[in-house]
């Protein structure tokens, strides 16, 4: 399963994210065999930042992909304080030295702070022109955002975004603006930071299919052309699990009852974001 970029380009529509790893030396060698288990099982986008762990979380993945780096898609963002035309090349060169890579695949605007989206736009171009990163985007831009963005020079190829069952805002009018643009979503959070996991009616739809709420919950993300999902898991257990999400297609019933218990928005929202 894949997701286009504009660029053309496919990518993994499960990936792997890293917030929260790095942050507690006895389970580094268990979170760096769970990426690499993710690599083996093709969920080869992995997304990362130079805020989590302040870099830490970087250093973990340049360990992980070490002697993999062409099998990765390699996402990492720029905090919006250091996202100024020179401080965004800046803090980008400071992620590939933790990366221990030349060149990430995707590299995005965090959120939108004070500096002006032009000149973060500067940033990206001179990072293109000198190949150390090969896509820029954004992440938790809103629909009057994404519009501005894309009125600027230059190709937003994603917008990450809080996208789950629990937080369904952006089927309101941002994700059918991403699908009539041709911009992917990834979806962040996929699971809700694992507050998903004890609903019912998870648990009820995945008995249905031999499967568990973490997997209904990525194959519900997953349904949607042009979206990707990116859960967090620390052990190799997980991943695998999460891997099989690939292979679950939900039922129109399976739907009916996730709208039920979680309901689709009815007007516009704010975007959310954790
Ligand atoms: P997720 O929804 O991915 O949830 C992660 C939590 O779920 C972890 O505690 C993990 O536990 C648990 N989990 C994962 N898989 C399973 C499973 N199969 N069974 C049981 N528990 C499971 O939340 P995140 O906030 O981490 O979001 C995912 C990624 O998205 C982040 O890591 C980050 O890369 C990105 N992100 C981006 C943001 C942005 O502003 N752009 C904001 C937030 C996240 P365990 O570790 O034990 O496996």
């Amino acid at each position: 399963m894949t997701v286009r970029l504009p660029s053309g380009e496919t990518i993994p529509a499960l990936g792997m994210g890293t917030w929260m790893m790095a942050e507690d030396p006895s389970r580094r060698d268990a979170e760096i065999a769970a990426l690499r288990a993710g690599l083996d099982l093709g969920l080869s986008l992995v997304d990362t930042a130079e805020m989590y762990g302040s870099g830490a979380a970087e250093s973990l993945v340049g360990e992980a992909v070490a002697g993999r780096r062409s099998e990765v898609f390699l996402v990492s963002k720029v905090l919006p304080s250091n996202a100024t035309a020179s401080g965004t090349v800046r803090a980008c060169e400071a992620s590939l030295r933790r990366l221990g890579t030349d060149s990430i695949d995707l590299y995005l605007l965090h959120w939108r702070g004070h500096v002006p989206l032009a000149e973060t736009l500067e940033g990206f171009s001179a990072l293109l022109d000198a190949g150390k990163i090969r896509h820029w985007g954004a992440s938790n831009l809103d629909l009057a955002d994404m519009r501005e963005l894309t009125s600027l020079p230059g190709f937003c190829q994603a917008n990450q975004i809080l996208y789950n069952l629990s937080r369904r805002g952006p089927e309101h009018d941002l994700l059918p603006w991403h699908a009539s643009a041709g911009i992917p979503v990834i979806a962040y959070s996929p699971v809700e930071q694992g507050r998903l996991l004890g609903s019912p009616v998870l648990a009820s739809v995945a008995e249905r299919h031999g499967a568990t709420p973490a997997q209904v919950a990525l194959a519900w993300v997953l349904r949607l052309p042009q979206v990707n999902a990116i859960p967090k898991a620390g052990t190799v257990e997980h991943v695998r699990e999460n891997a099989l999400a690939l292979e679950l297609r939900l039922s129109p019933e399976d739907l009916a009852d996730l709208d039920r218990a979680f309901p689709p928005p009815a007007g516009p929202r704010p975007l959310e974001m954790l």
